[in-house]
């Protein structure tokens, strides 16, 4: 097709008046202004859609960490300090909904949380999404502070109604840290740290709970702080140490294994017991390291007593396992390479695991367990009687023994009720064919009723306190020593 044909241009202008011409010129800047107009409008548009995305969360929509730290400041400006409250909200195992719904349902949860958290609070607080599933909620004309604990706890109880994600009911709850300033002078900085300090106490706490500064947490948390530095340089540095207490078989008296129980040797408080940090390495992870620092000594130890030939039967070693060292997906394999690293057979090796490790009653944990078994490796529940104690659970696991928890023990020849639980205990274990061990036995009394129970082993400082391995070395060597060997 002929361009000319389809969009003839006329060859020459047509003919106009001069009215005709002004009206044209002015249509044509009326024009060009309206468009102006709309472009300018269309550039403040963008450029206020441009703000809105600098200074929102584009997931939720709620301000952002810049905005909140902003507004936060701006308000120490004008507001007394204690008409001002600050809340850090974390999601408790928010990764857990991550890794089994998938990040669409997890995106989905973040958004149902943020609108739930703005239905709660009130005209002029503000709630800004902070980082992944951290909120931050800045609340402002507070009467008094007691108000604002007030309203983190109805935070708390809104989310605790489960949500409609994907067709599935999710169950969530959520820790909240609550900073008051104590002047408006404090810098905006200083009371996000605070609330920071305190969320971190309230998940140390057991998370799903408020906790508020104040300087008694503060020194704690500084104190716990401090603490996970200095474990986790015990951990580089090697500072610790395993004990070796004897289980004695009551038929015999004769020590046939030994529990490990760890020591931390510290450069300046001395020798430590495990409650005073064991409890701090579980919370932070801490403990998985340590596990597998103690299971490598305890082969290389059993490796060097079977050097030594130190005894006609090779002992058995009893180790404390944590309910985080059974989550780790290769928990098995590193066992097993310890055994072979050390040359030792598995059956040296037994593992104790508490009932706690039933509340993580999962596919794998279970798979995790029945490999320790495949491997040899024999399995003790510990504690036995303080926590879930079911048959369920007993029959369900690849356990060949029980310890009877100190608690029960110790009341026997005393307490009529502590010898019917470790008497049902003893028949019941019998019964699916597992050993017992009583432990925490302190006098000779409480060895007459174990026997005549026909309670298999014994464990306590009656016998001995736990020692360090070079003493076992000699107790192994003259086995009818262990009665007489001198307190730790
Ligand atoms: P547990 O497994 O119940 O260990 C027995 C505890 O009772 C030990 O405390 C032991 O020293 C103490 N004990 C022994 N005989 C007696 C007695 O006659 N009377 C009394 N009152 N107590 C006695 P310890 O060594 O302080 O360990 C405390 C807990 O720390 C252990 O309790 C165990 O749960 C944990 N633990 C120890 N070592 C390790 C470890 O290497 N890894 C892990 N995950 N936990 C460990
Ligand atoms: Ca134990
Ligand atoms: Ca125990």
């Amino acid at each position: 097709m002929n361009r000319l044909d389809r969009d003839p241009e006329p060859s020459e202008p047509p003919a106009a008046t001069n009215g005709d011409r002004r009206g044209g010129t002015e249509d044509a800047l009326r024009r060009t202004e309206e468009e102006c107009e709309q472009l300018t409008a269309s550039v403040e548009q963008l450029e206020a859609r441009l703000d809105h995305q600098a200074r929102h969360d584009p997931l939720t929509g709620l301000p952002n960490r810049a905005v909140f730290l902003e507004l936060l400041a701006g308000t120490l400006e004008h507001a007394a300090a204690s008409t001002i409250a600050v809340m850090f909200l974390d999601l408790d195992n928010f990764k857990v909904v991550n890794d089994s719904l998938g990040h669409d349902a997890g995106d989905r949860l973040l958004v149902a949380v943020a609108r739930r958290l703005e239905h709660r609070l009130r005209d002029g607080d503000v709630v800004a999404r902070f980082g992944d599933d951290e909120f931050t909620m800045l609340c402002r004309g507070l009467t008094e502070p007691s108000e604002a604990a007030d309203l983190a706890e109805r935070l708390l109880a809104t989310l605790a109604t489960p949500f409609a994600v994907g067709g599935e009911q999710v169950f969530l709850s959520a820790s909240i840290g609550l900073a008051i300033p104590n002047s408006a002078d404090e810098p905006a900085e200083l009371i996000m740290r605070d609330a920071d300090l305190a969320l971190y106490w309230a998940k140390q706490r057991g998370k799903a709970r408020v906790e508020c500064t104040s300087d008694v947490m503060r020194a704690r948390v500084e104190e716990r702080l401090a603490l996970e530095q200095e474990l986790r340089r015990a951990l580089r540095e090697e500072q610790f140490a395993v004990y070796y207490q004897p289980m004695v078989r009551l038929d015999g008296r004769r020590a046939v294994a030994f529990e490990a129980l760890v020591r931390w040797n510290h450069p300046e408080r001395g020798l430590l017991p495990p409650s005073e940090f064991l409890a701090v390495a579980e919370a932070n992870g801490l403990v998985a390291q340590l596990g597998a620092w103690v299971i490598t000594q305890v082969c290389r130890q059993i490796a060097l007593w079977k050097e030594l030939a130190v005894s006609d039967h090779d002992p058995v070693v009893s180790i404390n396992l944590s309910a985080r060292q059974l989550l780790h997906t290769g928990f098995v394999d590193e066992v097993a390479a310890s055994i072979k690293e050390a040359g030792i057979a598995s059956r040296n090796l037994c593992l104790e695991i508490t009932e706690s490790v039933m509340l993580e009653d999962t596919v794998s944990v279970i798979e995790r367990l029945e490999g320790l078994r495949d491997l040899g490796i024999e399995l003790t529940v510990d504690d036995f009687g303080t926590g879930y104690s079911s048959l369920g659970y007993l029959k369900r696991l690849p356990v060949s023994s029980v310890k009877v928890d100190c608690s029960f023990v110790n009341g026997l020849g005393r307490d009529a009720d502590d010898s019917a639980i470790v008497a049902a205990v003893v028949s019941m274990a019998h019964a699916l064919g597992l050993r017992v061990v009583a432990e925490g036995v302190e006098t000779a009394e409480q060895i007459v009723e174990l026997e005549a129970l026909g309670c298999d082993l014994a464990q306590g400082n009656y016998f001995a306190k736990p020692q360090l391995a070079n003493v076992v070395t000699s107790l192994l060597r003259h086995p009818l020593q262990w009665r007489r060997m001198p307190a730790a």
